[in-house]
């Protein structure tokens, strides 16, 4: 008869157990999985890297978040349980991993954000405790646009001496702090779980730091890697990209098309070229454009398919990693990120995808076919 010996000696053989520290401690190490339909269907390896699996706000922003609150305690600008608070001008996903941490780190959050983004985000934010000031959408020469506003009332604390702790603007477009997060983190993680094989990275860009951090990592690394911007309709840095001009010689100046990304994907697409999409920007080979019908196609495909629920940007995401593959050939390996949940999306992006599990003969054609406007 077998003795149990090799069982009782695996139970004596555990170690003591070190466990994360709190939320902080559930940020990075994302699983990278093989998305199976796309992978079927193009013959390539699309494989995604699960950010939305973050533990503090659920997105890879709570990778940026640690790493600009991080970043001012070493420079002595922040105090954790004095009072200080934190600014910040954000579409959502930001303001939520700082909220998040800030509660955790003893700090207040002032958040500031467009309000046509979809409610969900704003709600979540009051829940975590945050100071929300939705504003109205703007051009970047407004001082009412909500980077602006985050901004000047960052200063308006510093000036205000009857106010408590101090205030800082985190200033996710602009800081180092960004997409250094993605160089030391989201970068070295694919490096490690693809064994240092790769041959293309697609991803949008809202402030750019994760194109810019991802690409930074690995390009000296991985000279043969293709580096892929994924923009929604409406964005310049498509244009950018490919031609080096933000808009169309063709477009008038002043129109609203130069001020707002006409899109229903929140959290990409932009167009200003940032400090963060500047610091990979030589590093980007080249860009695919989305339309919109095209995300909501693909968001459709992975509930149906995969049962992958995605927010709209990972959608736009999946359906250039398709491009790119389509492009490339089968037998390759392309990594894009899936960014935020669809649980974010539910009053905007997936109250237009309509209802799931009508046709299931959906084919990739289909997807990339979807009423297209403004494709490249
Ligand atoms: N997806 C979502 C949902 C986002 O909120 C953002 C950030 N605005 C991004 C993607 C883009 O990331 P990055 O700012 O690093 O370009």
């Amino acid at each position: 008869m077998k003795d149990n010996t090799s069982r009782s000696t695996a139970t004596t053989a555990l170690q003591d157990p070190i466990f994360p520290e709190g939320i902080e401690g559930c940020i990075g190490n994302t699983p990278l999985f093989k998305i199976k339909s796309l992978s079927d269907a193009t013959g390539c390896e699309i494989l995604a890297k699960a950010e939305f699996l973050n533990g503090a706000g659920n997105s890879p922003k709570d990778r940026v978040a640690l790493s600009i609150i991080n970043m001012a305690e070493a420079d002595g600008l922040l105090t954790p349980y004095s009072g200080d608070t934190i600014y910040e001008g954000t579409v959502g996903s930001t303001g939520i991993s700082l909220a998040a941490i800030c509660r955790a780190r003893g700090y207040l959050a002032h958040i500031c954000m467009p309000d046509d983004q979809a409610k969900e985000k704003s709600d979540l934010l009051e829940k975590l405790g945050a100071e929300v000031e939705r504003v109205r959408p703007a051009p970047i020469v407004d001082q009412n646009q909500f980077v602006n506003r985050a901004r000047n009332r960052a200063a308006e604390h510093t000036a205000d001496p009857n106010r408590r702790g101090r205030g800082i603007f985190a200033d996710q477009f602009e800081t180092q702090a960004n997409w250094q997060a993605h160089f030391n983190g989201t970068g070295p993680e694919i490096y490690t779980q693809t064994g240092g094989r790769l041959d293309a990275f697609v991803t949008g860009a809202g402030t750019g730091g994760t194109i810019s951090g991802v690409a930074r990592f690995l390009k000296p690394r991985l000279p043969k890697l293709k580096v892929v911007l994924s923009d929604p309709q409406g964005s310049g840095l498509f244009n950018k990209v490919k031609y080096g001009v933000m808009f169309d010689p063709k477009e008038r100046e002043g129109t609203r098309r130069r001020q707002q990304v006409d899109t229903i994907v929140e959290g990409i697409g932009i167009n200003r070229v940032t400090s963060n999409f500047e610091a990979g920007r030589e590093l980007i080979d080249d860009a695919v454009r989305v339309s919109d019908e095209q995300a909501m196609a693909m968001a459709r495909w992975l509930v149906e398919k995969d049962g992958i629920f995605v927010g709209s940007s990972s959608a736009v995401n999946c359906v250039a990693a398709v491009k790119v593959a389509l492009q490339m050939g089968p037998g390759h390996r392309i990594v894009t990120i899936l960014c935020d949940s669809g649980m974010r999306h539910l009053s905007k992006f997936w109250a237009r995808v309509g209802p799931i599990g009508g046709k299931d003969d959906v084919t990739l054609d289909d997807v990339l076919n979807a009423a297209t406007k403004q494709n490249g």
